[in-house]
């Protein structure tokens, strides 16, 4: 989707610094924090909503990813959040997870 935000962010477009890449996610900060962390987790491929995720390959991926990247970071207490639809606050259509965490971590 080339009006997309999310897909120029994971196709590097803007050099956003990756807290985690592999082939399929990319993790990156969120630009308007609501707590301490706030990271987001997103598929390189686009996918509108989790209305839209059939992939159950990928499914696995997105929140194995948040494990990783928690594990990697040292977090063990986290929130992890998908909102759905504009009525549930979703404002980017490209699916994301979010991790939340308080506590001071030096990303
Ligand atoms: P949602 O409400 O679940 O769709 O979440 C969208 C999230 O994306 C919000 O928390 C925004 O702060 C965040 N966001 C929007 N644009 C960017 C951006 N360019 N870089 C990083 N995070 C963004
Ligand atoms: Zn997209």
């Amino acid at each position: 989707m080339s009006d997309c935000i999310f897909c120029k962010i994971v196709n590097g477009e803007f050099n956003t610094e990756f807290i985690y890449e592999d082939d399929t996610v990319a993790v990156f900060k969120d630009i308007n924090p609501k707590m301490p962390v706030h990271l987001l987790v997103v598929p390189k491929k686009h996918i509108e909503s989790l209305n839209f995720l059939e992939d159950e390959k990928l499914s696995g991926t997105l929140l194995q990813t948040v494990r990783k990247v928690c594990k990697k970071l040292g977090i063990t207490d986290y929130k992890t959040l998908i909102n759905t639809g504009k009525g549930a606050g979703q404002e980017v259509f490209h699916i994301h997870l979010h991790i939340l965490a308080g506590g001071n971590f030096n990303l």
